[in-house]
C-alpha cells in the first residue's frame, strides 16, 4: 500500500513497475500515521515518506495488521521509530543515496538565490521596478564554504563549491577520505567563524538537534549565508529569528524547517500565522523558503522508484 500524500511520484513508480512484474501497488491519498495505519490490512508491505508519522503507535497498528515490510521512499528515517519496528520484526528499508546531486544543487541554488536576492529582484521586476536597491550580493569566488556533514550530499556540495572557486572547509564526525584533496576538515567552531556560506548536510540525530542555535550563530561571521536542506530541527528556529534580527545573515535559505509537518499555511488564519515560526521567517526579505523539494528531480524520482521496488523484491527473496 502506497501512502501517497502529495501525488508527485506516482508516475515514476508506475513507469518503473513495468520492470517489476511481481509487484502490484495500490495507492491511498492519506499519509501514514496512527489514524491511517489500519488501511494496510491485507497488504504485504507499506510504502511511506519523510512526512509520514511512523511512531510507536503507527507501528503497533501495522504489526497488528500483519505488515512485515516498511518501504521508506526517502533517505532520512528520523520519523521512524526503529526500536519499535525492530521489536515487531518489521523490516525498514529506505533509499540511502538516490541522487545526492539533486539536493546539493538545490542547496547551492538557495545559497545563490539568497545571496543575489533573486526572489526580491523577481518580485521587483514584476512590479516594473528595475532599480538595483537592496539587491547587492557578494562573489562566491574565493570565499569560504563551510559544509557540516560530508556524506553523500555534503560531498556533492563540496564539489559544487569547489567548482565555484571557493575554499571548502568541513566539519564531520567522520572525515571523508575521498574529499581530502581539496577539503580541509576543521572544528565546528572554526567552520562557524571562517565560513561565508554554511550549508547543513548532517542527519537529524540527538547529537545534531538544534546544532544551529544562538551560541553557534553568534560564532558565525557577520553577513554569512546559511542554507539548510537536511532537516528542520537542525536549526533552532527562534534562535535563527533572533540571529536574523541581529543582522547576522546576508541570506538564509531553507528547504526544511521545524514546522514542516504542521501544514502551517493550510489554514492561514491570523492566529496561526502569528504563532507560526515559518510565517515569521518569511516576513524577513533575506529569507528564502522552499517546499522540501531538494530531492525533486526527474532523475532522483526514477532512482527512488527503482530502489524502493528492488528493496521489496530483495525482501521477498529473503
Ligand atoms: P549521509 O549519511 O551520506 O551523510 C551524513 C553525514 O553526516 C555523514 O558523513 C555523517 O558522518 C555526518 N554526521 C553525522 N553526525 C554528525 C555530526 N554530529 N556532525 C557533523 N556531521 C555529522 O547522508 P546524506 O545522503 O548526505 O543526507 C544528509 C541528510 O540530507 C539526510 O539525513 C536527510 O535529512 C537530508 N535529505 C534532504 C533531502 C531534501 O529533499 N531536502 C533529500 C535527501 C536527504
Amino acid at each position: 500500500l502506497f501512502y501517497d500524500t502529495k501525488n508527485y511520484d506516482r508516475e515514476s513508480f508506475e513507469a518503473c513497475l513495468q520492470n517489476f512484474s511481481d509487484i502490484t501497488i495500490e495507492y491511498t491519498k492519506s499519509d501514514l500515521d496512527p489514524r491511517t495505519a489500519a488501511l494496510a490490512e491485507g497488504f504485504d508491505a507499506v510504502c511511506a515518506f519523510v512526512s509520514s508519522d511512523v511512531s510507536t503507535q503507527t507501528l503497533e497498528i501495522l504489526h497488528e495488521k500483519g505488515i512485515r515490510l516498511l518501504l521508506m521512499r526517502c533517505a532520512g528515517f528520523n520519523n521512524v521509530d526503529l526500536d519499535t519496528a525492530g521489536k515487531y520484526d518489521i523490516r525498514v528499508m529506505r533509499v540511502p543515496g538516490y541522487s545526492p546531486e539533486a539536493v546539493a544543487e538545490h542547496a547551492m541554488a538557495l545559497a545563490l538565490a539568497s545571496n543575489r536576492r533573486l526572489y526580491k529582484s523577481y518580485n521587483k521586476v514584476r512590479e516594473n521596478d528595475f532599480s538595483l536597491s537592496g539587491l547587492m550580493g557578494f562573489n562566491f569566488y574565493r570565499k569560504t564554504a563551510g559544509i557540516i556533514g560530508t556524506g553523500k550530499i555534503g560531498a556533492a556540495m563540496c564539489h559544487i563549491c569547489r567548482g565555484f572557486g571557493m575554499k571548502v572547509i568541513a566539519y564531520d564526525v567522520y572525515e571523508n577520505q575521498a574529499l581530502k584533496e581539496f577539503v580541509e576538515y576543521v572544528s565546528l567552531d572554526q567552520l562557524l567563524s571562517d565560513s561565508d556560506v554554511i550549508s547543513l548536510h548532517c542527519p537529524l540525530m540527538d547529537s545534531t538537534y538544534h546544532i544551529i542555535n544562538i551560541d553557534t550563530i553568534r560564532k558565525m561571521k557577520d553577513g554569512v549565508i546559511l542554507v539548510n536542506t537536511s532537516r528542520g530541527a537542525l536549526v533552532k528556529t527562534d534562535d535563527l529569528i533572533e540571529g536574523i534580527r541581529m543582522h547576522k545573515f546576508a541570506g538564509v535559505g531553507l528547504d526544511v524547517y521545524e514546522e514542516e509537518t504542521n501544514n502551517v499555511f493550510e489554514d492561514r488564519s491570523d492566529e496561526i500565522l502569528e504563532h507560526s515560526t515559518t510565517a515569521r521567517l518569511l516576513s524577513f526579505p533575506n529569507v528564502m523558503i522552499t517546499s522540501h523539494q531538494g530531492f525533486f528531480t526527474r532523475e532522483a524520482l526514477e532512482a527512488i522508484a527503482t530502489t524502493t521496488l528492488q528493496n521489496a523484491v530483495d525482501f521477498l527473496a529473503g
